[in-house]
């Protein structure tokens, strides 16, 4: 049975600012005592006096212009009021009337998805479900350091056909923000997606609070499965707010999904009107960082790499980008380097969940890695053994080899090999005598005068010739 998918998401993106949205608590809380990184503005006591982040609102506007939005220029902020104990003051700072960017959109292979609008809000607190999760717990933590970080919330329309299209899109659009340097992948829960599923025009579901791209491509189609079962029996689909449950892979009703409307936003008249001016906009436009887009497509043509391999390396995050373009400028061949980047080091790191800039490997002993091939000093063959060696420890590639298939002059070993000779009568003779520990040591010592960069089976081909 085929149905007709209608998904369309709203991802929540902690902002890398240094501060919080409306006060100077930092916004980053690695390490942080749960609780300590608070103030009277985030924890809402009565008379504290929010201020706006400027740099928050800026990453707002380069969000808005990376995603081809319009930029509305008189925007303020709103209450959208709720009780929850994950808001101390009973409402959330937010953007509602008039968000900060409108009406973008973002290609996907053949599919458009329309980008609604990006608005610019406050984290609320993190709440910690002990012994359980939000369906089953029986008490819960709050830790508050997390309420006001600045989040910028994009709304897409429902565009999606799939939840594989989901997750390409979130893949593209974390890349994006990544890029723009406004968000830090490795913040734990920085990026949350609700998704709204519907099927066959019938009503739509919420799933709210995913996190992991994997994550939302398993709970929307689990929900395709769920919503499609009903039907069948059916039964009409209900408009719900549900819960992912990573563990089990299904989805649980948490409430009966309540209309935007009925949170009652107010225009919040501690805060000021932000004027974004024409100025404003246009240079924060003509500073913009190159996206994985643009720089993908420089890449083919710059390099001269397949529309294939400039997507993997961009994508890759843009630390492989800077490592790929800093090699390159150390050993000319583009397509060497993307190929051996995309078919050994990145598999190798992906194998280990590590990123390159934080891997050991650095431009100049890769290049130098791709050298010795292109000289002939080691051979592909061997090149590929020795490159997990390489990504593992990061060590100058010539330090670490040791005998094997290394390319070695074979005249110079035969002068070497016959000064061994020369020099150790006592062990040639017991050579000639049998004794093959002989043999080994007379190897060794010919290991030892080249460094171990000679190969021990020519060395042995050598000396028994010698020796005949
Ligand atoms: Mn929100």
């Amino acid at each position: 049975m085929t149905s007709e998918v209608m998904i369309g998401i709203e991802t929540h993106v902690q902002l890398n600012t240094k501060s919080k949205m409306f006060c100077s608590d930092p916004s980053d809380q690695k390490d942080a005592e749960p609780n300590s990184n608070t103030c009277p503005i985030c924890l809402g006591m009565p008379g504290s006096k929010p201020k706006v982040n400027k740099v928050a609102v800026k990453y707002g506007v380069l969000v808005g212009l990376a995603l081809n939005c319009s930029i509305n220029k008189r925007v303020f902020f709103s209450r959208k009021a709720y009780f929850y104990p994950d808001l101390s003051k009973n409402f959330q700072i937010t953007q509602y009337e008039v968000p900060i960017a409108v009406n973008g959109k973002v290609q996907l292979g053949t599919n458009t998805i329309r980008i609604r609008r990006v608005h610019i809000e406050e984290d609320p607190a993190k709440l910690i479900y002990s012994g359980g999760d939000i369906t089953n717990s029986k008490g819960v933590l709050i830790d508050y350091n997390r309420a006001g970080v600045p989040l910028a919330e994009i709304v897409t329309e429902p565009d999606f056909k799939s939840p594989k299209e989901v997750r390409s899109f979130l893949e593209r659009l974390s890349s994006i923000l990544e890029y723009l340097g406004v968000y830090d992948s490795t913040r734990e829960m920085s990026l949350r997606v609700d998704a709204n599923i519907s099927i066959n025009g019938g009503e739509r579901v919420e799933v709210k609070n995913i996190t992991g791209f994997e994550n939302v491509e398993k709970a929307l189609s689990y929900e395709i499965v769920r919503q499609n079962g009903l039907a069948r029996m059916n039964v009409s689909v209900q408009r719900e707010t549900r819960h992912f449950d990573a563990e089990m892979r299904t989805t649980k009703s948490l409430r009966k999904k309540e209309y935007e409307d009925d949170y009652g936003y107010i225009f919040d008249p501690d805060l000021p009107m932000v004027n974004l001016g024409e100025d404003y906009v246009l240079n924060i436009k003509s500073s913009m960082p190159e996206l994985p887009e643009q720089m993908a497509r420089r890449f083919e043509a710059e390099y001269n790499i397949n529309e294939y391999y400039a997507g993997v390396i961009v994508y890759a995050g843009k630390d492989m980008a800077k490592f790929f373009e800093d090699t390159v400028k150390l050993h000319n061949n583009p397509q060497i380097v993307a190929n051996w980047l995309i078919n050994y080091v990145l598999k190798s790191l992906n194998w280990r969940s590590e990123r390159i800039s934080n891997s050991k490997i650095r431009p100049d002993s890769f290049a130098e890695f791709l050298d010795m091939i292109k000289n002939g000093e080691i051979t592909e063959r061997y090149a590929k053994e020795l490159i997990k060696k390489y990504v593992d420890t990061g060590e100058s590639p010539k330090s670490l080899i040791s005998g094997g298939a290394k390319k070695v002059d074979k005249s110079e070993l035969i002068k070497i090999v016959a000064s061994i000779i020369d020099s150790n009568s006592e062990a040639v003779a017991q050579f000639r005598s049998g004794r093959l520990e002989a043999l080994q040591f007379l190897i060794g010592q010919v290991l030892n005068k080249t460094q171990k960069q000679a190969d021990p089976k020519e060395i042995k081909e050598i000396i028994e010739s010698s020796l005949k």
